[in-house]
C-alpha cells in the first residue's frame, strides 16, 4: 500500500490566523455593526498602478489578434522581462546575464519549490522570528531545521553562529516579521559564512522596494561573494501591489555550484519540467513595473504605505513601547506593555480599541512578547488604529 510523505503529519497546525479570524469573528458577533481597524494581515490595500493595467489591457488586446498572438511562454520566463529585471539590478550597480532571471509566480512559490535543488533530509537553518512559509516547506521536505533564535538585544538580526553547519539558510531582509533589515557589514558576514561552510543562503527579497536607507542592500548580489552562495528570491506582491496578480523573479547566478553541479542550469531542467511558463499578460503587466513611469507610480504608492509607518511610529513613540521596523520596511515588531503576552496583548487591543494586530509567538518562540503591525493598511483606517493604540495606552 502507498505511504504518502508523512513529514506531512509532523507539520505544527497554523493556529495564528485561524486564531485571530476566531477571535475577530467572536468580537463582531457579540458586538454587531461595530468596525475593526485592522493592523493584521500583510495583504496590499492599494490597486495596481496605471502603468500596469494599461500593459495588462495592451496584453489582452495581443491574445485578440493572430500577428500578436503568445501560445506558450518560455518556462524560464520572457526574455523581454528577464532582460527589464537584469537592467533594474544594474541600476544598482550589480550585473547579471537575464538567463539568472527567472521569472516566478511569486516568492511563496519559490521558497519551497527551490528545495528540489537540495534533495529530501537536508539541514536547514531558519533564524527567528520568521515567515511561516520557510518552516513549513522544509518540514514537508523531511529536513532537518535549526532555529536560530533572534531577539531584543540584537535588534532581531541574526548574525552567522559558527558552531552550527547547515545546508540551507534563510534569510529575509528586510524582515517579515521583525521588519530589521541587514546591514551591509551584517550580510557580507553571512556571505563568508556560506562560503566557507559551503551552505547555500536563500535570501527573501520580497520587501526590498521598502529600503531608502541608501547604505542598506537591497539585494544579496551586491555583496562581494554572493555569486558563490546566494540564491534570491523576490516578488513584486508588496512592491508592486501583485498579491492577487501573482509574479515575482528569482535569481540564480552562473557561479552557484554545488558537488560539482551548477545551480542555475539545474533550476532550468526544473522548470522546463515543473512549469510551462508564466502567463505572457501578467509578464507584460510584470515588465511595465521595471520602465520610469512604472517605477514613479510604484514609489507614489509604496509611500502611502511609508506614511502608514510614520504614523504608527509616531503612535508608538508616544506610549513608549519599543519596536523594530516601520522604517525601510512596512512591518513594525512591538514590544508588549509590561505583564502582556502576545496574545494578551492581541486580546486588549481588540476588546478594548477594536484594533487587530498579529501575535509574535505565531512566528517563532521567540517572537512571544512582541505584536506585529502591518502598513498596508488604508491610510485613514491606519491613522485611526494609531490614535486608538494611543488612547489605550497613554
Ligand atoms: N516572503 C515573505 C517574507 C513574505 O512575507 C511573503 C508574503 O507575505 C512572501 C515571501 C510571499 O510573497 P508572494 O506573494 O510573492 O508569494
Amino acid at each position: 500500500m502507498l505511504t504518502p510523505n508523512l513529514h506531512y503529519l509532523e507539520l505544527q497546525e497554523s493556529y495564528l490566523f485561524f486564531n485571530i479570524a476566531k477571535k475577530t469573528a467572536a468580537y463582531l458577533e457579540a458586538h454587531p455593526g461595530e468596525r475593526l481597524y485592522r493592523l493584521g494581515i500583510g495583504d496590499v490595500s492599494q490597486p495596481l498602478c496605471p502603468a500596469v493595467i494599461a500593459a495588462l489591457h495592451a496584453a489582452v488586446e495581443d491574445q485578440a489578434a493572430q500577428a500578436t498572438f503568445h501560445g506558450y511562454m518560455p518556462e524560464c520566463g520572457a526574455v523581454f522581462l528577464r532582460e527589464a529585471i537584469a537592467a533594474h539590478y544594474a541600476q544598482r550597480g550589480v550585473t547579471l546575464d537575464p538567463e539568472e532571471v527567472f521569472v516566478s509566480s511569486g516568492a511563496s512559490d519559490e521558497l519551497g519549490d527551490l528545495l528540489d535543488l537540495f534533495g529530501h533530509g537536508k539541514t536547514v537553518l531558519i533564524p527567528e522570528p520568521a515567515y511561516p512559509a520557510y518552516v513549513d516547506a522544509n518540514v514537508m521536505a523531511g529536513n532537518a531545521i535549526v532555529h536560530l533564535n533572534t531577539g531584543k538585544q540584537t535588534g532581531f538580526l541574526p548574525l552567522p553562529p559558527w558552531e552550527k553547519q547547515a545546508d540551507v539558510i534563510y534569510l529575509c531582509s528586510p524582515n517579515n516579521p521583525t521588519g530589521a533589515v541587514l546591514s551591509r557589514a551584517q550580510l557580507q558576514q553571512w556571505v563568508h559564512y556560506a562560503n566557507e561552510t559551503g551552505a547555500v543562503i536563500l535570501f527573501d527579497a520580497a520587501y526590498e522596494a521598502f529600503i531608502e536607507d541608501p547604505a542598506l542592500p537591497h539585494s544579496i548580489f551586491e555583496i562581494e561573494g554572493a555569486r558563490t552562495c546566494a540564491i534570491e528570491i523576490c516578488s513584486l506582491s508588496k512592491t508592486a501591489g501583485f498579491t492577487g496578480t501573482r509574479c515575482g523573479y528569482t535569481v540564480i547566478p552562473r557561479e552557484l555550484k554545488r558537488g560539482g553541479a551548477q545551480l542555475n542550469a539545474m533550476w532550468v531542467r526544473n522548470r522546463t519540467t515543473k512549469t510551462n511558463g508564466i502567463s505572457y499578460i501578467l509578464q507584460r503587466g510584470a515588465a511595465a513595473v521595471f520602465t520610469p513611469v512604472g517605477q514613479r507610480q510604484i514609489h507614489a504608492t509604496l509611500q502611502i504605505y511609508k506614511d502608514n509607518a510614520k504614523t504608527l511610529m509616531r503612535a508608538l513613540d508616544a506610549v513608549g513601547l519599543w519596536y523594530t521596523g516601520g522604517k525601510n520596511a512596512p512591518y513594525l515588531w512591538v514590544e508588549c506593555p509590561a505583564g502582556l503576552d502576545s496574545w494578551a496583548f492581541f486580546d486588549r487591543l481588540l476588546n478594548e480599541v477594536r484594533v487587530v494586530g498579529t501575535p509574535g509567538a505565531g512566528f517563532g518562540s521567540c517572537g512571544e512578547g512582541y505584536l506585529r503591525f502591518t502598513t498596508f493598511g488604508d491610510p485613514a483606517e491606519t491613522a485611526e488604529a494609531a490614535r486608538r493604540i494611543v488612547r489605550l495606552l497613554k
